[in-house]
């Protein structure tokens, strides 16, 4: 076929952009180069300014006008040095995506010409019509106003282009009434929440006023790179980020080649230019390697807070698109971009903890450390089995449905792997008693006897959907293209719960005359005893596991369908109120817009499928059956004894094709249900079927038709040619 040969052609004429380095550059030296950071700030603004800023950091005071006025002016004033001549709230609508306004530093004044002016209010609050996005009924058409305000714990940053520098600053978005519109409100709730509960725990265990308690987040991002010739001339790929056709080829992960391979010249030069990229913005990018699947990559920054890894990830992912393009790429951060080999996640590693102590997920050098990390991986244990229900709906979607469930990711059942040590250790306790431990000896559930526990876990499981790591639970569902926010407030706010009744359970049992260290091995049984049910370290993929844990009562919500009813149970609904992340209204917006986006993703996939298959695969598979046709022809007017069994074979397959199309198209045009999730199950259960009987045919034919006439590039071409 031309096309695709052209296509081929010029991905090997292809020659990679240089990567340019200042010569004598230090590696590191351009790390946030282009950030306001802390350090920016402490060289450029007065002491006491300086000092307010970090107190808003670590301690949530509010920001100060007058604080607010003298950022403000530095800010504007190295940003103009930066070369900017913008600047841009960029906040975090509900599309999953990043937006932002941007508005010139220049305002014209009387005489004609212009005077750079940026003012504290400027800073603080923005007022974008909010109209465009997506708000699940939460905004009035007439109130079409939404605020943007910066989170000052996330640094702004200047975002280099050759048309022209913008400093970005990254903000939170509500409306008028003050509901979030955003995913970044909800995080900085949570994260409020969460802290105040495990300030609590840490006090009983003797910590004077300790600092803010924070959720860490460390993201693993994995993608595929596809050459954009192939990559322009696919149609769904272009428009829905995954491929809705295409027949698996040959070859493909089953020899497990590619996985930490070496990596292609022309994706390592992909690589070092995007790492010099996220290095300027601050992003501290660590390590890349190969995935499983051919043409997949992974990219791991180190942990952040999780409201400033949230952000850097949604920039990351700008980035890498922006980046790709230039070496010639598309980068894809769908989950399922190819059927029949892996598709990617974004695994969230988070733990709690603060500058002061650590991650208070690691397993201590003392007895005493060692109840305390325990009493805090109890917590995870009953927040993940009393609300496993909103683990999953954080990372339901249309794209990462093909992944959950598939033998490749986790399951859709929340559970969680402990290990071997320490899941001994909840047994022992369970049991309760002076017990022995599988490695240390002697264990008496009593705090001093505590055994030491070794911080290298040992094995790892690469199945379960929520595993501790050694000094951190690692959640594996999240999909590629999602954002880590809204997972990271998921963990926030069901830790805040956890940690609440922890403190409260502890602080009653003290106060009634119990030895402290008594009341907490009875804690510890009690949580292993109520919510151990969720504690699975055996196989995940396996067929026994969804029998066993359903037995176990744990849920199995299969697709994005089932989940997003779990976003307004009623028990989600009064833990969201009782921590102040949702207001019942917003829970109820979340669950709409989750709906709608589903719908959506959908319906854009069905008219895709049905497009394609019309005008692109259709016309290719009858133009072979009629040349076959004309071959049986020609062949029994030369008298010889035609095969007609190759065209009785693609003529059935072109006519299921036909029949696929026709019902694909009867199910686009059927009269849709109002009701969100009513309009979700329909997608879900008339249409997505709808199109499989298209894909299965079209596959199908692929394998048949001669591959001249075969329009769009296929698996092997996208997956091996870069
Ligand atoms: P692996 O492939 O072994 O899971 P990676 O090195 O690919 O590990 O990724 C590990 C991720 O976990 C990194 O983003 C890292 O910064 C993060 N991480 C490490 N320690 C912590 C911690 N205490 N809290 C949160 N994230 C962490
Ligand atoms: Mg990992």
């Amino acid at each position: 076929n031309p096309v695709r040969l052209s296509a081929i052609t010029a991905v090997e004429a292809f020659v990679p952009p240089p990567i340019t380095f200042d010569p004598g550059e230090e590696p590191g030296q351009v790390f946030g180069a282009n950030v306001f950071s802390l350090t920016v700030m402490q060289k450029r603004l007065p002491k006491a300014v300086y000092k307010s800023v970090l107190s808003t950091i670590e301690k949530s005071t509010p920001l100060d006008p007058d604080v607010a006025d003298a950022i403000a002016s530095a800010m504007k004033d190295w940003a103009l040095e930066k070369g900017a001549t913008h600047y841009a709230h960029v906040f975090y609508p509900l599309t999953g995506l990043t937006a932002e306004k941007h508005d010139s530093f220049l305002d014209p004044v009387g005489d004609g010409t212009a005077f750079a002016s940026f003012s504290g209010k400027t800073l603080v609050q923005g007022e974008p019509d909010a109209s465009s996005f997506p708000n699940g009924g939460l905004r009035n058409t007439f109130e079409a106003r939404g605020y943007t305000g910066w989170d000052v714990m996330s640094p702004a940053y200047i975002l280099e282009n050759p048309n022209g520098n913008t400093l970005c600053i990254p903000t939170i978005f509500i409306s008028m009434t003050g509901e979030a519109l955003d995913h970044k409100t909800p995080v900085l709730r949570s994260q409020q929440a969460m802290s105040v509960h495990a300030k609590r725990v840490l006090e009983l265990f003797g910590h004077d006023e300790p600092d803010n308690v924070v959720a860490y987040c460390g993201p693993e991002q994995e993608y595929f790179l596809v050459d954009s010739h192939f990559f322009l001339s696919r149609p769904d790929l272009l428009n829905a980020g995954r491929t809705l056709f295409g027949a698996k080829p040959p070859k493909g992960q089953e020899f497990d080649d590619h996985y930490f391979g070496a990596i292609p010249s022309r994706v390592l030069g992909f690589m070092m230019d995007t790492e010099r990229e996220l290095f300027k913005l601050g992003i501290p990018a660590k390590t890349r390697h190969n995935e499983v699947a051919p043409g997949q990559f992974e990219v791991a920054p180190m942990f952040e807070r999780a409201n400033e890894a949230s952000d850097h990830q949604q920039l990351l992912m700008t980035t890498f698109k922006a980046v790709a393009k230039k070496h010639g790429m598309e980068c894809l951060f769908h989950e399922k971009p190819f059927e029949g080999v892996n598709g990617s996640g974004k695994h969230v590693n988070f733990s709690l903890g603060n500058s002061e102590l650590g991650s208070l997920l690691v397993p201590g050098d003392t007895p005493h450390d060692n109840a305390q990390f325990l009493v805090f991986c109890a917590a995870v244990i009953r927040a993940v089995h009393k609300y496993g229900g909103l683990l999953r709906v954080s990372v339901a979607s249309a794209s990462n449905d093909h992944r959950l469930g598939a033998n490749e990711a986790p399951p859709a059942i929340i559970s969680i792997f402990l290990g071997d040590q320490l899941a001994d250790v909840f047994d022992q306790i369970a049991k309760g008693g002076a017990t022995r431990s599988k490695e240390k000896g002697t264990l008496t559930i009593g705090v001093d006897t505590l055994p030491n526990l070794t911080k290298d876990p040992g094995d790892r499981n690469r199945t379960s959907p929520f595993a501790f790591t050694g000094n951190r639970f690692e959640f594996r569902a999240p999909g590629s293209g999602q954002t880590v926010a809204v997972p990271m407030v998921m963990i926030n706010t069901i830790m805040a719960e956890a940690l609440d009744h922890c403190a409260t359970t502890l602080e009653d049992a003290v106060a009634a005359g119990t030895d402290f260290n008594e009341a907490v091995q009875t804690l510890l049984a009690e949580i292993v005893a109520d919510h151990g049910a969720v504690i699975f370290n055996g196989n995940g993929y396996s067929d026994e596991w969804p029998i066993e844990a359903e037995q176990r009562g744990l849920k199995n919500l299969r697709t994005t369908v089932d989940a997003l009813p779990e976003l307004i149970s009623p028990e989600a609904i009064a833990l969201f109120a009782k921590y102040g992340v949702f207001s019942e209204h917003e829970a109820h917006s979340r669950f709409e817009v989750g709906a709608e986006q589903y719908v959506l993703a959908v319906a854009v996939e069905a008219n895709l499928t049905l497009e394609i298959g019309t005008t692109t695969i259709l016309p290719a598979a009858t133009r072979y059956q009629t040349e076959l046709a004309q071959n049986v022809v020609a062949l029994k007017g030369a008298g010889i004894d035609a095969d007609s069994s190759a065209l009785e074979t693609i003529s059935s397959h072109v006519a299921a094709l036909r029949v696929g199309l026709a019902d694909l198209s009867a199910a686009i045009d059927h009269e849709h249900p109002a009701d969100p999730l009513e309009s979700a199950t329909y997608m879900r259960d008339t249409v997505i079927p709808a199109m499989a009987s298209v894909r299965a045919a079209a596959d199908t034919l692929e394998t048949l038709v001669a591959d001249d006439l075969w329009p769009l590039p296929t698996y092997q071409e996208m997956l091996y040619i870069l």
